[in-house]
């Protein structure tokens, strides 16, 4: 029996553009099944969409045998309960993915299907994870740009894991990798750190990204800003050893300050005790702590989100060939 190519796609308000993304999955996935002798499924994963994206993605799965009728290829939907987030519901289709090799790709064609060529070549040489490195990107703002690489500037030197640059969530893995992934129980997921992290064989497919085919970005800055922190958080105690830092600096500065005080003392006397410097000085230290206290709050915060060992999602409905929709 041929190998099976699962494509798992996040879906989150995508009206605009899901049914061109299916067209051209589609096509590609067909030439590439007959090329290599694959066959393929798409998973597609509603993300509690408030428009009408979840029965475009009924209709999509009701008429794929009808449209390609070749019976190389399957869609289906995985609906759930409520937005999770794109990471969460990406997490969810690999879980469903039945694939001997799985892809992820985002639902705004700016991860051009044409890829899947190399990685699946890539694969079948052999390499456990293929993924998608960004030769140029079209249409991206200038402070996207700006505060993604001060973003992987950032986890590269806090972490000890090497995370690729210009490398998102597109990208092929091998069962082995996938099933390693998924015994990965944590809630906030930060993917595209996770994968660098399991080892195995992983090489870069270079790719230029493309323009979103239509609609607008799902990732406002406070989602941008979630994801950084589940990053740096979920890879790095460094932020946690920040307190040290400031508590030696601040120690060393204070003797200083003792001797030069004591010296002022025995030599010139002290005319007029300093309310200024002495006010600065809470201030700043007050404010030491509490930016400490904080940082020790936010991984608090995740190991109680840990514990809880709630459901990482919930699923309101699935449709898969035979099941009706
Ligand atoms: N997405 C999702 N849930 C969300 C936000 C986004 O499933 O809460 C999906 C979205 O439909 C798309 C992918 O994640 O397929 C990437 O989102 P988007 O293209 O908006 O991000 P950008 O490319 O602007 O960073
Ligand atoms: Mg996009």
């Amino acid at each position: 029996m041929s190998k099976l190519l699962s494509v798992v796609v996040p879906c989150f308000n995508e009206q605009d553009v899901i049914e061109e993304t299916e067209r051209q999955l589609c096509a590609e996935l067909e030439r590439l099944c007959v090329e290599r002798r694959l066959r393929y499924e798409i998973v597609f994963v509603n993300d509690g969409s408030k428009d009408s994206t979840l029965s475009l993605l009924q209709q999509i799965h009701a008429n794929h045998a009808l449209r390609f009728p070749s019976g190389l290829g399957q869609v289906r939907v995985v609906s759930l309960a409520r937005n999770f987030g794109h990471q969460v519901a990406l997490s969810a289709g690999l879980t469903f993915a039945k694939g001997d090799a799985v892809v992820a790709i985002d639902a705004d064609l700016q991860d051009p299907p044409a890829v899947l060529h190399d990685m699946v070549a890539r694969w079948e040489a052999g390499v456990d994870v293929a993924y998608g490195m960004r030769r140029t990107r079209e249409g991206e703002t200038a402070f996207k740009l700006l505060t993604a690489r001060l973003f992987y500037v950032c986890v590269r030197k806090l972490t000890r894991i090497d995370i690729p640059l210009d490398t998102g969530d597109f990208r092929l893995m091998s069962r082995r990798a996938l099933d390693a992934f998924n015994a990965m129980p944590e809630r906030h997921r930060f993917i595209r750190g996770m994968i660098p992290w399991l080892g195995f064989k992983q090489e870069p497919v270079l790719y230029d990204r493309a323009k979103r085919f239509a609609g607008t970005t799902k990732y406002p800055f406070s989602k941008m800003l979630k994801l950084a922190l589940d990053g740096i958080t979920s890879f790095s105690n460094a932020p946690l050893q920040t307190a040290y830092l400031a508590g030696f600096l601040v120690a060393g500065f204070s003797v200083l300050y003792a001797f030069y005080v004591l010296f002022r003392q025995v030599f010139w006397g002290f005319p007029v005790p300093g309310w200024a410097s002495l006010m600065a000085a809470i201030l700043f230290l007050g404010a030491v702590q509490l930016v400490c206290v904080g940082i020790l709050g936010e991984y608090v915060g995740r190991i109680y989100d840990e514990v809880k060992r709630r459901p990482l999602f919930l699923i309101d409905e699935e449709a898969s060939r035979g099941a009706s929709t």
